[in-house]
C-alpha cells in the first residue's frame, strides 16, 4: 500500500484496524488482498438475521481461508427486522428511507467500534468513483480506501478470489449483490432470482407487503408492483426477457470504452444502479 498516513496509523499499538465484510466479492476479496498486510485485524460482519444462506457458507469458508474469526454483530438496540417493521406500523424501508441499514448495519458497527481510534478498511475499488462506502462521522474512525490507493479494479477482485480458491459467492449466479434476501435494492430480475432459487424466502418477502383496508394505501418492496403480481408467469418471462435485451444494448453502447462501462455499465431495470454502500460491498 502507498498512502503513508494508512501506514502510520498501523503502527500505533492502541489503534484498533477493522474490516467489515458484507458477505459480498469485495470487501472479501480485500479480506484476502490484505492477509498479513494488517497488525491484529477484527473481521465482522453486520448480521440482520435475514441474509441469504448461501452468504452465511460463503463467511464460513472466508473465515477457514483467514484462519481468524468473523465476528457477527447483531441488531445492539434490541429490535431485530420484524419489531422494528411492527413499531412502524407495517411501514417497509426504501431507499428514501433506509432504517433497516441504520439499525441493523451501522448502529451495530458504531457500537463495535466504540470511542476506540479505528482504521476501518473499505473494499470500495478503483474502478468506482462514483461510490463512497461508509464513512463515519465518529472523529475516532479513519476510513482508508485500499484497493483505491492500489488501484484495484473489478477484473483484479475477481482473479484475487478466483486464486484464493473461494471464488465469488454462489449466489452471484441470480443476484448481483449481498444484503437481505428482501432488499428492496433488489432489480426486477433479481426478484425472479430469489423466486427461483429461495421460493421460500420469496413467500416469506410476500408476507411483509400489506394493503391498508382503509386507506387502501399499498406496503410493497417495490414502487408499483407487489410481489404477487412480479411472480405471474407472464411477468417473469418479460422481466427475463427485456434483461436480455438491456444486457445486449449495453454490452453494444460500451464496446471499446471502459470509463463509460466503469461509470454506466450496470445491469440494472431502470440504468440506475442503486445500491446500498454500507450492505453491498
Ligand atoms: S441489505 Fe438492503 S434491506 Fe438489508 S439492511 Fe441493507 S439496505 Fe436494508
Amino acid at each position: 500500500m502507498s498512502n503513508e498516513n494508512t501506514e502510520e496509523i498501523q503502527q500505533k499499538k492502541s489503534v484498533r484496524h477493522i474490516l467489515a465484510l458484507s458477505g459480498g466479492k469485495d470487501s472479501s476479496a480485500l479480506a484476502i488482498y490484505m492477509k498479513g498486510k494488517i497488525p491484529n485485524v477484527e473481521y465482522c460482519f453486520c448480521d440482520t438475521e435475514k441474509e441469504l444462506e448461501e452468504t452465511y457458507e460463503y463467511l464460513n469458508k472466508l473465515e477457514t481461508y483467514l484462519g481468524q474469526k468473523i465476528h457477527h454483530l447483531k441488531y445492539s438496540s434490541g429490535y431485530g427486522f420484524d419489531e422494528i417493521v411492527q413499531i412502524k406500523g407495517g411501514f417497509l424501508p426504501s431507499p428514501e428511507q433506509r432504517w433497516c441499514t441504520e439499525y441493523l448495519k451501522l448502529k451495530p458497527y458504531e457500537d463495535y467500534i466504540g470511542d476506540d481510534p479505528v482504521v476501518s478498511y473499505v473494499g470500495i475499488r478503483a474502478d468506482e468513483p462514483h461510490r463512497t462506502g461508509y464513512i463515519s462521522n465518529k472523529p475516532n474512525v479513519k476510513t482508508v480506501f485500499p484497493f483505491v490507493e492500489d488501484n484495484v479494479r473489478l477484473e483484479d477482485v475477481e482473479r484475487i478470489l478466483e486464486e484464493s480458491g473461494l471464488g465469488v459467492p454462489s449466489y452471484y449466479k441470480w443476484r448481483s449483490r449481498s444484503g437481505c434476501f428482501f432488499c428492496f435494492y433488489q432489480q426486477k430480475r433479481e426478484w425472479v432470482g430469489l423466486l427461483e432459487n429461495h421460493p421460500d424466502l420469496f413467500e416469506e418477502a410476500k408476507k411483509y407487503e400489506k394493503i391498508d383496508p382503509h386507506t387502501g394505501e399499498r406496503y410493497t418492496w417495490n414502487q408499483g408492483e407487489s410481489l404477487d403480481e412480479l411472480a405471474r408467469p407472464e411477468r417473469v418471462a418479460q422481466i427475463k426477457e427485456n434483461y436480455e435485451k438491456r444486457k445486449a444494448r449495453k454490452a453494444n453502447a460500451f464496446k471499446g470504452n471502459q470509463k463509460l462501462k466503469d461509470v454506466w455499465g450496470d445491469d440494472s431495470d431502470d440504468g440506475e444502479n442503486l445500491s446500498c454502500n454500507i450492505c453491498h460491498l
